[in-house]
């Protein structure tokens, strides 16, 4: 990871203004998450994972010259084209963070080292034979995430994943697919509501699912706007995108 200190010099100096601005991205989202981690007493420093969608590839090119190395998107047909697209500077890791169509996923494991949108059965057989039949010869296998739906049951605002009762049997069905290696969990907090009580819940069924499976400790959850509480209650991988990009370009 690129040090503080380049980074600022990289928002004061760099010649190119977008470059600038990105830098000072990094930097504020970076000490947000170090005093979320300090407050919070934990003495490790969640993953930064910059979720690029609706951004051009240019943006991911600068990102990795400034020590990103972890980007996320959410429609593979945007993705698979600026996967293809981007020259990286060093090491660059792509996570598939959105709601997945079992037919796209031939495509995605062509390009992604993370899926963490995996919700239900049919997916992790499509992704495992995909991997199998599209991308042998990937280095390791793919790192998956269940993602959880934590609505209360009376809500309905369509953020996607899997209902609880299903998290051992999906992970149960990850660990023995040959290509797909589980990872953990991942959840987006249901809108409208205060996050803090939602990333307890996720913090509680990782907790279940580590004890099944003790290396599946990832828990991807918080975003611009709720990371404080996701990194409160354990995060440990959160996906920013606003707060380092600026306001996404209008939807396509
Ligand atoms: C877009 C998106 C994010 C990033 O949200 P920001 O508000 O831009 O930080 C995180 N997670 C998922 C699943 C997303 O689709």
């Amino acid at each position: 990871m690129t040090t503080l200190e380049d980074l600022q010099r990289a928002a004061e100096e760099a010649e190119n203004p977008r470059t600038r601005e990105l830098a000072a991205g990094l930097i504020t989202v970076r000490d947000r998450i170090a005093r979320a981690a300090e407050a919070s007493g934990r003495s490790d420093t969640p993953e930064l994972i910059v979720v690029t969608k609706y951004f051009p590839a240019r943006d991911v090119e600068l990102l990795s010259q400034l020590g990103v190395t972890d980007v996320g998107e959410n429609k593979d047909q945007e993705a698979s084209a600026k996967a293809a697209e981007v020259l990286a500077e060093g090491p660059l890791r792509w996570h598939f963070i959105g709601q997945l169509q079992s037919n796209k996923a031939k495509s995605v494991v062509r390009y992604a080292d993370w899926v963490h949108s995996v919700d239900r059965m049919k997916l992790v057989t499509g992704l495992d034979r995909a991997v199998e039949q599209h991308a042998p010869d990937r280095p390791s296998a793919l790192n998956c995430l269940i993602q959880l739906d934590l609505r209360r049951k009376d809500h309905q605002d369509g953020r996607g994943g899997a209902d609880p009762a299903d998290l051992l049997p999906l992970a149960e069905a990850i660990t023995e697919a040959r290509q797909l290696h589980l990872g953990g969990v991942m959840a987006v907090a249901p809108l409208g509501v205060d996050p803090a009580p939602a990333f307890a819940r996720l913090a509680e069924l990782s907790a279940a699912l580590t004890a099944q499976h003790p290396q599946a400790t990832v828990i991807s959850a918080g975003m611009s706007q709720d990371l404080e509480d996701a990194v409160a209650h354990g995060a440990t991988h959160l996906r920013v995108g606003r707060d380092v990009l600026g306001p996404r370009p209008e939807h396509r």
